[in-house]
């Protein structure tokens, strides 16, 4: 048996840069405010039909769709913007005054054709703000991400930045866009043909190089962009450039989603592919209301925690291993020491040993096969005095301690006996 095309399992060294990226993530967003959310991994599937545009890839291609036994029609979710404006309407949790910040983290699914980067089930992490349409709340939530992202030291990483405009210009936009296009109809990949009708904005991110080459001359969005658009699009540049934030504006950067208004923003990769979008989001002023909440505008992002990790895995530290490898000379002496073991551990120490107390040379290669930071080592001697030779892994420097001193060793990083 192996798993299902597209999903994959997170061994170990997976699940531990994931687990790395998301601590991160909880400490550093907490500090702007953010609060966690969980909602279901599945949801009625009209939120989705709803929230993220019936012409959408996603819902035309890429859902998890099913009945269950009682019949409702139900889809895994593949992104948690939806999900997220539900909770909020369904709960009331956005006052007249408010504004509130949430963070996720988890998986998404989407029926897509895999490939590198490319999973039908994959995780994001992302943040939302509702209630407020200042572009402040665009800046502040960019730097949040951009101040996470940089410890990690990644390069290549470019932000891309664009308005998809709103109901006021947008439509004059998507016009244009189908007139001048339908004289090119021909010359454009299947796809685009398709998007034409149902999604046209789309076209303007294909992949495909031939269709590139015939959309060079189009007109971008910002020349039809309103004043209000415009002026807001302005005050987020000019925000970022406060803060030395460096970004790119790409007027042909359009999201997969219909919902979003305004700002729409995405951060790239020269590392990845192509695959390279890291994360991606924007404003989406209108989702809440289309959801049947009240009128109320909101921003957000999601960023791909496989991509990071992908990109990351080169640079990460590798995983620590235990404070304390232990080798016995004898299997019974690890048995007398099972409770001093469990003491250690309750003092905050991580121990491992071999269950199976092979060899010294085999037990001692292990503790440096497990980048153990210490060796303590029992034999006849340690286990009738009970001590232990502790041996500093990296300086090689070796002392008999007394057992009860070993916990405050290992915390002090030195050896006092
Ligand atoms: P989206 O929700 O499409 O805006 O995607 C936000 C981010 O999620 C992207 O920039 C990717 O990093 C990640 N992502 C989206 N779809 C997938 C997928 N099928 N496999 C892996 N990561 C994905």
């Amino acid at each position: 048996m192996k798993t299902v095309k597209g999903t994959r399992d997170l061994l170990p060294e997976d699940t531990y840069l994931f687990q790395q990226i998301e601590q991160r993530a909880w400490d550093h967003f907490a500090k702007y405010g953010f609060r966690e959310i969980r909602t279901p991994i599945f949801e009625e599937t009209s939120l989705f039909l709803r929230g993220i545009g019936d012409d959408t890839d996603i819902v035309t291609k890429e859902m998890y769709r099913f009945k269950d036994k009682g019949e409702r029609d139900i889809t895994l979710r593949p992104e948690l913007t939806a999900s997220v404006c539900r909770a909020v309407i369904q709960h009331n949790l956005v006052g007249a005054e408010d504004i509130l910040r949430l963070m996720y983290s988890g998986p998404m699914f989407r029926y897509e054709r895999p490939q590198a980067g490319r999973y039908r089930q994959f995780y994001q992490f992302g943040v939302e703000v509702f209630g407020s349409q200042d572009p402040l709340v665009d800046v502040e939530t960019i730097e949040a991400l951009m101040s996470f992202i940089a410890p990690f030291k990644l390069p290549n990483l470019e932000l891309m930045l664009n308005s998809v405009g709103d109901e006021t210009d947008r439509p004059a936009y998507l016009k244009y866009l189908r007139q001048t296009l339908n004289s090119k109809r021909e010359l454009l990949c299947s796809d685009c043909q398709n998007r034409i009708d149902n999604n046209v904005l789309r076209v303007l991110d294909c992949k495909q190089s031939n269709c590139q080459s015939h959309l060079q001359d189009l007109q971008p969005i910002s020349d039809f962009w309103s004043k209000e658009n415009r002026d807001h699009f302005e005050s987020v540049c000019s925000g970022l450039k406060r803060l030395d934030i460096p970004f790119k504006i790409n007027p042909r950067l359009v999201r997969g989603l219909d919902y979003y208004t305004k700002t729409a923003f995405e951060l790239v990769s020269g590392d990845l592919g192509a695959q390279s979008a890291v994360m991606g989001g924007g404003r989406y002023d209108r989702l809440i209301e289309t959801l049947g909440g009240k009128d109320m505008p909101a921003f957000g992002w999601a960023l791909g925690l496989d991509r990071l990790a992908s990109l990351w895995s080169t640079y990460a530290d590798p995983e620590p291993g235990p404070d304390l490898f232990l080798i016995f000379g004898q299997r019974q002496w690890l048995d007398t020491a099972l409770p001093w073991i469990a003491s250690l551990r309750r003092a905050g120490v991580s121990v491992a040993y071999d269950i199976r107390v092979r060899s010294f040379k085999s037990q001692m290669k292990r503790a440096n096969r497990e980048n153990a930071s210490w060796a303590g080592i029992i034999g006849e001697d340690e286990h009738d005095q009970q001590t232990v030779a502790l041996k500093n892994m990296q300086s090689s420097e070796q002392k008999s301690c007394k057992r009860s001193d070993v916990a405050a060793t290992i915390k002090n990083k030195e050896i006092p006996c």
